[in-house]
């Protein structure tokens, strides 16, 4: 007898993946199309806002935060 067909239902869960890469942050001038440098830490984005509001009185800045995770099957313990 052979196994013709495989029907598998497993929960998933999603993992913050960091082997491959780390959070990323980036601030977005919402008045213009000016971005900071995307950097590892928060802070070099959001001094590049202040710096930017006081050049040019933009105020309103999109912050990006960007991370990756990875979808795992779920184990009895989790
Ligand atoms: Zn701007």
């Amino acid at each position: 007898m052979a196994i013709t067909k495989i029907w598998r239902f497993a929960d998933w869960v999603l993992k913050l993946e960091t082997s491959n890469s780390v959070p990323m942050y980036e601030m977005e001038c919402v008045s213009c199309d000016a971005t900071s440098e995307t950097a590892e830490e928060p802070g070099g984005p959001r001094d590049w806002a202040l710096k930017h509001a006081g050049r040019t009185h933009h105020e309103l800045f999109r912050a990006v935060h960007t991370c990756f995770f990875r979808a795992v099957p779920k184990t009895v313990r989790e």
